[in-house]
């Protein structure tokens, strides 16, 4: 579904990804982990060309998105991505947010958009929420309402940036919950996390990165038991 062929990525001087390889079956769920700084944002962001790698091809199912002249749009419709900061419209209520990208991007008709949002936000569990300003939401709300929202696009891979780290601790669990539901779906994500008790139990795959670099791609098991570097052991003495 998703692969990243020796990618690089620099900004300026600053090399940020080197030598990245990684791929990403359809359904699999992969958590990107890591140090701060380490590349996992700039990875991620790459993956539906927010960023441009310097270096490198990157092909979603049979695309090759670092192409010249792709159809950036088009791409992005099939990769969803969630923030940290939720990023929702604030001057839209939780349905016009919902059904912008559908009906403006997607041409779907308002109707179709209206019905396939509600089912959405009836399962993130704010159906009552539809006419409500994103102001007026909880932290975890908001980010619930990002989710659906990325998800009203029907896309078949869900990307989520540290999707919990802005959140009071008390929301952080709602917010999980829906994203292992949706783990369940068969949809593909990719997920950069500091939850390890997520990442541990909900993801398949573990990619460790570090100064840019892979260092370990490995399953939940290998990684919180047994890593092999010594960057991802000083990691989990850190963070466990
Ligand atoms: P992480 O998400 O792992 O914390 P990032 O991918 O956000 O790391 O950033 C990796 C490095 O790249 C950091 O040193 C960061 O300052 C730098 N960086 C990220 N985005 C930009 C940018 N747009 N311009 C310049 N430097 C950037
Ligand atoms: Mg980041």
């Amino acid at each position: 579904m998703i692969r990243v062929e020796n990618v690089y990525k620099s900004f300026g001087k600053l090399e940020v990804l080197k030598e990245i390889n990684l791929n990403i079956s359809k359904g699999e769920v992969v958590s990107i982990i890591g140090p701060s700084g380490s590349g996992k944002s700039t990875l991620l962001r790459c993956m539906n060309l927010l960023e441009v790698p310097t270096k490198g091809k990157i092909f979603i199912k049979d695309d090759e998105i670092t192409a010249p002249n792709v159809d950036i749009m088009k791409i992005r419709q099939n990769v969803g991505m969630v923030f940290q900061h939720f990023n929702l419209f604030p001057h839209m209520t939780v349905i016009e947010n919902m059904t912008f990208a559908p009906t403006k991007v997607k041409k779907m008709s308002y109707d179709e958009a209206y019905k396939k949002s509600m089912a959405l936000l009836e399962q993130v569990g704010l159906k009552d929420k539809e006419n409500v300003y994103p102001g007026k939401l909880s932290g975890g709300q908001k980010q619930r309402v990002a989710i659906a929202r990325a998800l009203a696009m029907e896309p078949e891979i869900m990307l989520f940036d540290e999707p919990t780290s802005a959140l009071d601790p008390e929301m952080i669990k709602e917010v999980l919950t829906v994203i292992q539901d949706l783990a369940h779906t068969g949809i593909t994500m990719a997920l950069v996390t500091h939850e390890m008790g997520f990442a541990r139990n909900v993801c398949d795959r573990i990619c460790f990165l570090d100064e840019g670099r892979i260092v370990e791609d490995t399953t939940p098991e290998v990684f919180f038991e047994s890593p092999k570097s010594d960057r991802a052991r000083e990691f989990l003495d850190k963070v466990l």
